[in-house]
């Protein structure tokens, strides 16, 4: 598996969309595009029970899978960023 993720000196080095494959801008060690981060642990209720999935979308993709939802997901304001 290829990490999308990858580390220098314990710095954030770089981000890829596993969606399309663009790499994302990284800084100093952050990350300075709109991306999200997926991390699941799959269960015992699950067929892929003690598999942890990760994934990182780029806000272009992360609208593009969304946009497929049949009922959109929750949106709110966060009253906590500075
Ligand atoms: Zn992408």
């Amino acid at each position: 598996m290829r990490k999308m993720r990858k580390y220098k000196g314990g710095q954030l080095d770089c981000v890829i969309c596993n969606c399309c494959g663009k790499k994302l801008v990284v800084k100093d060690g952050i990350l300075r595009e709109g991306a999200v981060s997926f991390e699941h642990c799959w269960d015992y209720f699950s067929e892929k029970d003690g598999e942890i999935h990760r994934f990182d979308l780029c806000e272009e993709c992360y609208d593009a899978v969304i946009s497929q939802f049949a009922i959109p997901a929750e949106v709110e304001e966060n009253t906590e960023l500075l």
